[in-house]
């Protein structure tokens, strides 16, 4: 695989830098980056936390993190020496406006240059972005080279995520700000983008005319687990559906930019966002499901309710099922089906294009079952491309049709380790390249779309659905396709 080439030196700071985000995701990516030798010299990674550790304490706690959470054909002694000599620990409660100076000083000390990049990475609870943020200026450290990169949740409906944006935007440009959905750092998300537009033979049929509808998962077979308090209150619908599930949706459905930079891939998206088809108190009661599992089989083992996971009764959706669609020329008429939960019977996520029917049947005495041509693109895990055609079984006499596919698995095709999504994502952050990360208006249109159905679902009369741990979610899922004439496409 080709090393890309290095950043710029950069001051990293990790507000949360001993949090789980930070230990299981970021340092692992940031330490990958390095051992391929794309962090240069007079890079430092700083983390933030309330924590008592002298950077001797904090390496260490590092270095258990790395040995946890990257493999051990990835961990070489070298590199995490070199990362490690990197990480400096400041302690600091953000709230205290007393102590901000601590980390002022400790930037200004020993740091690669005057205007060295310097990256906020807020992996703290998002009440606390708007106080950073206000700190970080008052202590002169939001400059023009300065970037901060927000984590999901970026609010909880409309009002909460502008309120984030307003104070955000208030210390930073929009070009500095970083809005992470680590789905569009996935290489298969970005193939998607290369698989539609660096080729001729999709996009001629990418449209209402051959496209018969769209169908996105993204399925867990976990349950909340720890995060169960987090997610009471979030609920699969924010906490997937109006983040990843869409964005998705938006590179599925997207006109072809014309080029690829920091704009207008966005302003694409944006646009599709725009074009999806308002939901009503009908249309959400019609064409949206909220599941929430109950005890039942998961991965061969008796799992609880989610009830019981989180101990106290509750309505929040663990599984939403949606139907809508996208208005505009290419689109009008093509259902996009979406779908996400947990305790499902496996951790999977996958857009499946199922195209039209040929127009005419050239085979009627065949043998042999048709099936329109489907295009799945596996986003994890196994990422790659399936498509599947009817094929003519070898052999004399008549014609015996059979479905068939062609594979494209990456592992096999680039025989390369797949790079984590925050390997990219965080190198983009350096770089100063915002086009995987989501613009203000994005997320505000993602919440105006998902609004409705918060609304709808506020009624003290809503209840999700239940449905047993390890099954497909509630009946009411398979039903809003089958009143199409369609169904799910479950994994092969
Ligand atoms: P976590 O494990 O609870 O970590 C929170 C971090 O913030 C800790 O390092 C904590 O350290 C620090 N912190 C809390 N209050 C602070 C304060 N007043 N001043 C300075 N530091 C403070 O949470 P997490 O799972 O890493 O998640 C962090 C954020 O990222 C959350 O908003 C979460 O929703 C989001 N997120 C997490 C994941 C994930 O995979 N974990 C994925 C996507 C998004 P001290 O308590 O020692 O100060």
């Amino acid at each position: 695989m080709a090393i890309p080439s290095p950043v710029e030196p950069c001051d990293f700071t990790v507000f949360g830098g001993t949090g789980d985000l930070a230990l299981r995701k970021l340092l692992p990516a940031l330490y990958l980056r390095d051992r391929d030798g794309q962090l240069p010299d007079g890079f430092r990674v700083i983390g933030v936390s309330r924590h008592t550790a002298d950077d001797d304490a904090y390496r260490a706690m590092v270095r258990d993190a790395l040995t946890q959470h990257v493999s051990s054909a990835d961990l070489d002694e070298a590199a995490v020496a070199r990362l490690l000599a990197r990480l400096h620990h400041v302690e600091l409660d953000v709230e205290d406006v007393g102590a901000w100076h601590l980390l002022h000083a400790r930037l200004k000390e020993g740091a690669a240059s005057e205007d060295v990049i310097r990256v906020f990475y807020l992996a703290v609870a998002p009440g606390l972005f708007g106080t950073i943020c206000e700190h970080l200026d008052e202590v002169g450290l939001a400059t023009e080279r300065s970037r901060v990169v927000l984590e999901k949740p970026m609010g909880s409906d409309l009002a909460t995520a502008r309120r984030v944006n307003e104070a955000v935007g208030r210390v930073f440009e929009e070009s500095n700000i970083f809005r992470i959905d680590h789905y569009l750092g996935k290489e298969s998300v970005q193939n998607l983008l290369v698989t539609r537009f660096a080729n001729t033979f999709l996009e001629p049929l990418w449209n209402s005319h051959w496209v018969d509808h769209v169908q996105i998962t993204a399925a867990e077979s976990l349950g909340v687990g720890e995060r169960g308090s987090y997610y009471d209150r979030s609920g699969a619908l924010r906490d997937m559906v109006q983040n990843h599930l869409l964005q998705l949706l938006c590179l599925v459905a997207m006109e072809p930019p014309t080029y690829v930079d920091r704009e207008t891939v966005r302003d694409e998206k944006l646009k599709v966002l725009q074009a999806l088809r308002p939901m009503t108190p009908e249309l959400v009661d019609r064409d949206v499901v909220a599941g929430q599992y109950a005890a039942g089989l998961c991965d061969g083992a008796p799992a609880k309710a989610y009830v019981d996971e989180v101990g106290q009764p509750s309505d929040t959706e663990t599984f939403v099922a949606l139907r809508t669609e996208v208005q505009n020329w290419r689109w009008a008429g093509v259902p996009f089906y979406l779908r996400t939960g947990k305790r499902l019977p496996e951790r999977v996520s996958e857009i499946v294009v199922v195209f039209k029917e040929p127009p005419h049947a050239m085979f009627p005495h065949s043998e042999g079952p048709t099936e329109p041509n489907r295009l799945h693109i596996r986003v994890q895990p196994d990422e790659g491309m399936r498509l599947h055609m009817t094929a003519k079984e070898p052999g004399p006499g008549g014609i015996r049709l059979r479905p068939v596919s062609l594979d494209l698995s990456y592992a096999a095709a680039f025989g390369a380790r797949s790079p984590d999504a925050y390997e990219r994502l965080l190198m983009d952050v350096v770089r100063g390249n915002p086009t995987l990360f989501m613009r203000r208006d994005e997320v505000e249109a993602a919440w105006a779309w998902v609004a409705p159905i918060l609304d709808r679902w506020s009624q003290p009369t809503h209840r999700p659905r239940r449905y047993p741990a390890g099954t497909n979610g509630p009946v009411a899922a398979a039903t809003l396709l089958e009143r199409d004439g369609r169904s799910w496409q479950e994994t092969e």
